[in-house]
C-alpha cells in the first residue's frame, strides 16, 4: 500500500517510516510532486488542521494520504503553546526561542506537568475520515538537555524516564512517543483492512 505522509519535515517522515515497516510504503510530498513550503493549517484545534492538511493533498493530489498535527499542552498554562506550538514565539518557527518563551511563562512554576497530543487524520479512497490521538505525559525541565530529534525535545522528560526526549535514541523516544502511539493505531487500522 501506499501512502503520502502530508508533512514537510524530514524529522517526522523518518520516524513514520520507521514505525510502520515495509508493509506500507509513505511518499513524501517532493515524491507526488507537492512543492509548497507550508499546506495551510489554519484550523483552532489539532483534529481541524490535521484535516485541513489530509484534505489539501487528497483534494490537489487524488491520492490516499494522512497528516497529523500535535501540540505540547502545558497544565498550568490552560493547554498552551498547544495548537500554536510551532509558532509560540512568532514568525518564522523556531524551536529555540519557543522554548525559550516556554522556560520563560513556567518560571518559578512548581507544577511542570505537560503532554504532547498527536491527531492524525486518514483520508483513504473515498472513505470518510479517520481520526487516531496519541498522548505521551510528561514534564517540562528548567532547561534544555541533549541534541536529538526536534522542537521541544530537549525540555519534555516523559514519565517514567529520567532523561529528555533530545537524550534518548530514536527507538526510545518511538517507544513512548505521541506520535507513534498515534501511528500505532493508524498501523493497526490499516492492517485490518
Ligand atoms: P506538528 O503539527 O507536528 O508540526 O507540530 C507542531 C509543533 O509541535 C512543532 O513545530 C514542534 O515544535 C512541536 N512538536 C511536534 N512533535 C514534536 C516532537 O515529537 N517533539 C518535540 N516537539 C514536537
Amino acid at each position: 500500500m501506499q501512502l503520502c505522509f502530508a508533512t514537510n519535515n524530514p524529522h517526522k517522515l523518518q520516524e513514520l517510516q520507521q514505525l510502520v515497516g515495509n508493509q506500507i510504503e509513505i511518499k513524501s510530498l517532493q515524491d507526488i510532486g507537492c512543492f509548497v513550503d507550508d499546506i495551510p493549517e489554519t484550523g483552532a484545534t489539532l483534529q481541524a488542521n490535521s484535516l485541513e492538511k489530509a484534505l489539501y493533498i487528497k483534494n490537489n493530489y487524488s491520492i490516499s494520504c494522512f497528516a497529523d498535527d500535535t501540540g505540547l499542552e502545558v497544565d498550568v498554562l490552560n493547554g498552551a503553546p498547544g495548537v500554536y506550538s510551532a509558532r509560540y514565539a512568532g514568525e518564522p518557527a523556531n524551536s529555540a526561542n519557543n522554548i525559550k518563551l516556554l522556560l520563560q511563562n513556567l518560571a518559578g512554576k512548581k507544577n511542570r506537568k505537560a503532554r504532547f497530543r498527536t491527531i492524525i487524520t486518514l483520508l483513504l479512497n473515498e472513505k470518510e475520515p479517520i481520526f487516531f490521538e496519541g498522548i505521551v505525559y510528561g514534564e517540562i525541565t528548567t532547561q534544555t538537555s541533549g541534541n536529538a530529534g526536534f522542537g521541544y525535545d530537549p525540555i519534555f522528560i516523559p514519565n517514567g524516564f529520567s532523561c529528555t526526549f533530545a537524550e534518548m535514541t530514536p527507538e526510545e523516544k518511538n517507544s513512548v512517543s505521541h506520535r507513534a502511539k498515534a501511528v500505532e493505531k493508524l498501523v493497526i487500522y490499516l492492517n485490518s483492512l
